[in-house]
């Protein structure tokens, strides 16, 4: 499966980053050897100890609502958070990285789907972030954006959604980034439908249960 999705990733530049959530190191270290090193989880507790017992050079992915309580417990090594929703949590992330002497690359999520359980920002409060806080964090770099399409069999509607986040992209990058060449990503796509997030123009696919099977909680 990985080296099938990376065929069809290939002509996109996409990167494909794999959803370990839930399942083994085992299962991991089993990409990691097929030479894959981008993972993502979304619970800090089991990223922590993943991290402690696996390679030192993957690539870990936070991907999940994260509480200001627990970022120090990710600050000295995560590579990339895709979910910044509030300010409160990139303030935070600035705090931690600023301790441990480092830059920590951040996307900022939205709420592109229809359902009211997804985590994320409006383009308004984003606007305010971008104007009033972030220019005096200096250990957070906002590379792009992050998205999560409504579960759902209709096609328009998803492919909507990803417009949508593509839009937001297209309206930051051109206000807030102009002349800054690593804002570029957009991470989009899951397992269900990742075909038409990259269609849509995804940098990023985030995608679980085709890789590993169905998760068992
Ligand atoms: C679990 C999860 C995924 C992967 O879902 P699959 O359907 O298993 O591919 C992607 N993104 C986020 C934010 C997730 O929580």
């Amino acid at each position: 499966m990985l080296s099938s999705l990376l065929e069809q990733l290939k002509p996109t530049a996409a990167t494909l980053v794999a959803v370990s959530k839930t399942h083994s190191e085992a299962a991991i270290l089993e990409l990691y050897e097929a030479g894959h090193r981008d993972f993502g989880e979304n619970k800090v507790q089991e990223l922590q100890e993943k991290y402690e017992n696996l390679p030192k050079d993957i690539r870990w992915h936070f991907i999940g609502h994260l509480q200001t309580n627990k970022v120090k417990y990710i600050a000295p090594f995560i590579h990339l958070v895709h979910s910044i929703d509030s300010e409160k949590i990139l303030k935070e992330i600035n705090k931690r990285a600023k301790n441990e002497e480092r830059t920590i690359n951040c996307l900022l999520q939205f709420k592109i789907a229809a359902e009211d359980t997804k985590y994320g920002l409006t383009l308004t409060e984003a606007q305010q972030l971008l104007e009033n806080t972030y220019p005096n964090l200096t250990a957070v770099n906002i590379i792009g954006v992050m998205g999560m399409a409504t579960y759902t069999s209709d096609e328009q509607q998803v492919r909507r959604e990803f417009q949508s986040l593509k839009n937001i992209f297209q309206e930051l990058k051109a206000n807030y980034f102009a002349s800054k060449a690593d804002f570029k990503e957009i991470s989009m796509g899951m397992s269900g439908d990742y075909q038409l997030a990259l269609e849509e123009g995804s940098t990023m696919v985030r995608i679980g249960s085709l890789l590993f099977g169905e998760r068992q909680y």
